[in-house]
């Protein structure tokens, strides 16, 4: 998977991709991470990638050049690369914006199996509605409220798709018992020591028997959910 990040604000997004799993993934070649500064897509001198709303009201919103010049730029880049690919296809152009499409865990498993994603995020009002007419494929939410930037909600898509990569991570199994998976949340996770400050471990965890290991996380499962998001059930 590639998955190009375009930004006014390329430090923010930088440090986030050099640890952990994100890390480790991109090491692998299981997912290849690009940074792309919006201000390399202007051509004054200023460097201008903002303006003031037409129709007056508070805060700038980001101009069409440099994204157009940036997004027509990178998906230049993904048709040549498609030409040397067997399989090519599987694009997106996202924008990350909080009237967008609310992403759950249905929505990163379906961007999970994209090959190519590029991910604008905006900032002030927003960005010019002409890209978003134009050139984005998908809009993004990651909640019901307002960030100042759309840098946190792409790290946030970026870390949910590549932990479902083939490969990320250790254990396969453990994305798939994850909340949300199958529609129901995780069940209680024990590490030793078996008893800790008088607390101990449900005996059945200890017991190596492992359908009724299963049993009881199944249990535990359903009514977590049904005590926490009772909607899920729904
Ligand atoms: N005027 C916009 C509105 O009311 O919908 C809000 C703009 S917000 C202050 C600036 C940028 O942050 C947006 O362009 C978007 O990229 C990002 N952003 C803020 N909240 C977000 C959210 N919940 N999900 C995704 N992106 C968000």
């Amino acid at each position: 998977m590639r998955i190009d990040i375009v930004t006014a604000l390329p430090d923010l997004v930088a440090g986030p991709l050099e640890h952990s799993i994100i890390q480790r993934a991109q090491r692998k070649g299981l997912v290849d991470i690009r940074v792309h500064d919006l201000r390399h897509f202007t051509d004054d001198k200023h460097r201008t990638i903002d303006d003031y709303p037409f129709g007056g009201g508070g805060g700038m919103v980001l101009k069409p050049e440099p994204l157009f010049a940036c997004i027509e730029a990178i998906r230049a880049e993904w048709a040549e690369q498609a030409d040397s690919d067997e399989l090519g296809g599987g694009e997106e152009v996202i924008y990350l914006s909080p009237d967008g499409e609310v992403l759950d865990q249905p929505l990163a498993n379906v961007l999970s199996m994209r090959k190519r994603l590029l991910l604008v995020a905006g900032h002030y009002k927003g960005i010019d509605q002409r890209v978003r007419d134009t050139l984005i494929t998908r809009e993004v939410s990651i909640g019901d409220y307002v960030l100042s930037g759309g840098e946190i909600p792409a790290l946030v898509l970026t870390d949910a798709l590549i932990r479902l990569l083939p490969g990320v991570l250790g254990d396969a199994q453990s994305a798939l018992s994850d909340s949300f998976q199958d529609g129901l949340l995780d069940a209680p996770n024990y590490t030793r020591p078996a008893e800790f400050r008088g607390q101990a471990v449900p005996d059945v965890l200890l017991s190596g028997d492992h359908d009724r290991i299963h049993a009881w996380r199944e249990a535990e499962r359903l009514r977590r959910t049904r005590e926490r998001r009772p909607d899920l059930l729904d």
